[in-house]
């Protein structure tokens, strides 16, 4: 029987833990944690993610400091909030929603973070402290996609992986992780060619390309492991003339892949409540590194 690697039942599994951490060492630390989410503009996707994080951390006692700035914000009126928040104790995390209106530099503005206090790892001191293995605060997605392996027992070490997208937020940081946990990685790309040859040679595949539904029965080795990054909203007929519904999928077609390989990430309810989960727990980290206070997560961090 496939296993269904469910990022819903371990997201809330986790987050029970960080509440209770927050509970018993907020009196200690003299302040709960604090995490900024910085969203520039009215971008609705972003506004439901922001939403997302804020009742996560509410859920479990991460004290707010979110800014909603104009579209017509200007560069230096983010980068002073952004100065505002990195001198600001109550603060042990900064994340900037991502995307930014099309005209601020988005990579001029991550450089403005506080390193210790980037919870996304999008910091170029972060990415390179992920390229030479140093620990650092890790990016929040492929950082949840290895918790969720590890907490399903699927082993990494000497197998051969195959990551299809090479962002910086996902594909990339998500091969060097697996490399440190002594993966053998293939990255694949838009211009990678034979992509189902590669592929079907994985024991364990991660996607992450944008495209819903790309990847199919042919493209998977019998017995393998399917991460299934993307998500997508599609109009769909759930019977046949029946009006059409909105529901979520992902780049993977889970129905057609599901009898072939061992384990599978559903969409929704895979590996999206695991990316909130970890900046949850980036942030609980960084609180603990600010307050003196002993590390317990280990084991969570990639
Ligand atoms: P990007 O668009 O930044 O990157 C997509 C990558 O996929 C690129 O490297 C691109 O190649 C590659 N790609 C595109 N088409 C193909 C193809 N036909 N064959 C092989 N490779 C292809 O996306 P992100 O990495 O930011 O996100 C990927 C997906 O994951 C999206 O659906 C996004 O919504 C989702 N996502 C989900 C999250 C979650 O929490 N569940 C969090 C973050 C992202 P090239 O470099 O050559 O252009």
């Amino acid at each position: 029987m496939t296993l269904k690697l469910d990022g819903k039942k371990l997201a809330s599994e986790i987050e029970e833990r960080l509440g209770s951490e927050i509970r018993t060492h907020s009196g200690l630390a003299k302040r709960p944690p604090g995490l900024a989410v910085i969203r520039v503009g009215d971008d609705p996707a972003s506004k439901v993610y922001v939403s997302n994080k804020e009742k996560a951390c509410n859920r479990i006692g991460i004290e707010n400091f979110g800014e909603h700035l104009n579209a017509k914000s200007t560069e230096s009126e983010i980068i002073q909030k952004i100065n505002l928040l990195n001198n600001d104790e109550k603060v042990d995390g900064i994340l900037l929603q991502l995307p930014l209106p099309k005209h601020i530099n988005e990579k001029s503005l991550l450089a403005h973070l506080s390193p210790e206090k980037d919870v996304d790892g999008l910091h170029s001191l972060n990415l390179g402290r992920l390229v030479k293995n140093e620990p650092g605060p890790r990016s929040c997605t492929p950082a949840g996609i290895m918790a969720l392996l590890k907490a399903n027992k699927v082993s990494i070490e000497g197998k051969n992986v195959v990551v299809i997208g090479r962002s910086v937020l996902v594909g990339k940081p998500m091969s060097l992780m697996l490399q440190a946990a002594n993966a053998t990685v293939t990255m694949a790309h838009s211009h990678t060619e034979n992509l189902s040859v590669l592929t079907k040679q994985a024991d364990i595949l991660v996607v992450a390309t944008g495209c819903a539904q790309m990847i199919g029965a042919r493209h998977v080795k019998p017995g393998g492991v399917v991460i299934d990054v993307g998500i997508h909203r599609i109009e769909k007929e759930l019977s046949k003339g029946s009006a059409k519904k909105a529901t979520l999928c992902g780049d993977v077609r889970s129905e057609e892949v599901a009898s072939i390989v061992s384990a599978l990430t559903p969409v929704p309810g895979g590996v999206g409540p695991m990316t909130v989960t970890m900046l949850l727990v980036n942030t609980v980290n960084s609180w603990q590194q600010h307050c003196n206070l002993p590390f317990s997560l280990k084991d969570l961090l990639p």
